[in-house]
């Protein structure tokens, strides 16, 4: 019909603009790895920030014991046990549970805060048994998953920079966060300290490096994304010279502040621009969770509005912000349907309209478009680590089993997405690169990670 013909030039120019063949994909690639050498060179030196971890040993399989692990980066936090029994039992058991911080403690004290969630802590310790059995007397130790913005001194103390995500917690700013649940704990009697101070990233790296040796990067794609990987202390210019025990560390990219060379829209701008963080995250904007489902719905929206594509009016439900989900476009492309019934049907729920076949192939092909472009430049940014990491040790990387382990919601459900992100990184590598680089999804490696990093770097070791 008429009105899917007159949106078809739309969908070309976005197709032009979010192209990313071979030439774009190593473009962006080697640029992610030229900032990542920025990043290490300097702080404040590229849009990378290189985040040094702290962690200097990594997880081995030898780890042994009960350990703890606490996960605070939302309105949940998580609290967890594990009790580990060397190469040969590995997990011998976990248990976890999950508590939701009430509204008031968001925007209350950082005493309240951290007391609610000691006393929760507590009381989840408390019940500790079966399989589980810490030494009388010996003081429990604790991988501290932290998701907000903390400069990190060393591997248990970091000073918070920023809230975000909802949190305005008064007198925390500038303070030492472990310093803070130490106390609390005490408060509460607790024998239990802070071992570890970890990123997210970083304790899925740990995670799934407990399993496997040869994992030497860890990607989340999720709401948003980041990733961090294995690193040599002697190419860190920003060290000075300061040595870690193992030879090896690891950094935190904060990969999500990228934004060299990306094949951007005026859909993107425009969504860049209305955003909280203007001109920040841009990497992020462009291939994580929380945006993929809202640069379809502008791309609609335009369709709509300059070639009614929905008729006379412009739905009401498409103009507003976030209204289709990055789960709603992903479950438009699974539909394999001759005449995609599933499509229309999402159409009808989450737009509140009526669809032709003709319309539903153009919004498939703007999700497509949109996964597509995701997907290849993660796949790029995946590369670029790679190739930093080769440069600074032939044969390190591409010369045996390498192995990135990835997480997150999208990348675990969204099925094409997955696919592009491996093209990419085919394409990019060469058949025979390819061969050693395992691309694998370590589900949820993050909690029990912090625990590991708790064992690791041990008070009784
Ligand atoms: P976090 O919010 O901590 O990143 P997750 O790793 O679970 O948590 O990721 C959740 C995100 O994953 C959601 O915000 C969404 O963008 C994406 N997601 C969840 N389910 C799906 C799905 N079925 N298809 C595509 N993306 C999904």
């Amino acid at each position: 019909s008429s009105n899917t013909v007159s949106a078809a030039p739309i969908l070309t120019k976005l197709q032009r603009d979010c192209a990313t063949p071979l030439p774009v994909l190593r473009h962006v690639a080697d640029a992610m790895a030229a900032d990542m050498r920025a990043g290490l060179a300097a702080d404040g030196g590229s849009d990378l920030k290189m985040i040094l971890s702290y962690v200097d040993s990594l997880p081995t399989g030898d780890e042994k014991g009960s350990y703890y692990a606490l996960d605070l980066g939302g309105t949940n936090f998580r609290v967890l046990r594990v009790e580990l029994g060397g190469k040969e039992e590995r997990v011998v058991a976990t248990e976890f549970e999950q508590v939701s911080i009430p509204q008031e403690l968001m925007s209350g004290t950082c005493e309240d805060l951290f007391d609610f969630i000691a006393s929760r802590l507590a009381r989840f310790a408390e019940k500790e048994g079966g399989k589980f059995n810490s030494p009388q007397g010996r003081t429990k130790e604790l991988g501290f998953t932290f998701s907000f913005a903390v400069k990190q001194t060393s591997i248990n103390s970091g000073i918070l920079i920023k809230w975000t995500k909802g949190f305005a917690v008064s007198g925390t700013e500038g303070r030492d966060v472990v310093v803070c649940l130490n106390e609390a704990m005490e408060r509460q009697g607790m024998n239990m300290r802070v071992s570890a101070l970890v990123n997210d990233t970083v304790g899925a790296l740990a995670g799934a490096r407990y399993w496997d040796d040869d994992v030497m990067v860890a990607v989340i794609l999720g709401t948003g994304t980041n990733a961090c990987y294995v690193e040599l202390p002697d190419v860190i210019p920003k060290l000075h010279g300061t040595k870690s025990g193992s030879g090896r560390t690891i950094i935190n990219t904060e990969w999500g502040a990228f934004s060299s060379g990306l094949p951007l829209s005026e859909f993107d701008r425009e969504m860049d621009a209305a955003s909280i963080n203007p001109g920040e995250q841009i990497f992020e904007k462009a291939i994580s969770g929380m945006y993929l489902g809202e640069i379809v719905r502008r791309v609609l929206q335009r369709m709509a509005q300059d070639a009614r594509l929905f008729g006379d009016t412009v739905p009401q439900k498409l103009q507003m912000p976030f209204s289709l989900r990055t789960p709603d476009i992903c479950a438009m492309q699974q539909d394999s349907s001759k005449d995609l019934e599933a499509v229309g049907s999402i159409l009808y729920d989450v737009v509140g309209v009526n669809s032709d076949l003709s319309l539903r192939k153009i919004v498939i092909d703007v999700c497509d478009t949109i996964s597509k472009r995701g997907g290849r430049l993660a796949g790029a940014g995946i590369v670029g680590i790679l190739e930093k990491m080769e440069g600074d040790s032939k044969g390190a990387v591409f010369g045996k089993r390498t192995v990135v382990a990835m997480d997150g919601g999208l990348y675990e459900h969204y099925p094409q997405y997955r696919r592009y992100l491996q093209e990419a990184v085919s394409e990019l590598l060469g058949p025979e690169l390819s061969k050693n680089v395992h691309v694998q999804h370590s589900k949820d490696g993050s909690g029990i990670g912090a625990a590991l990093l708790a064992a690791t770097n041990s008070i009784y070791q």
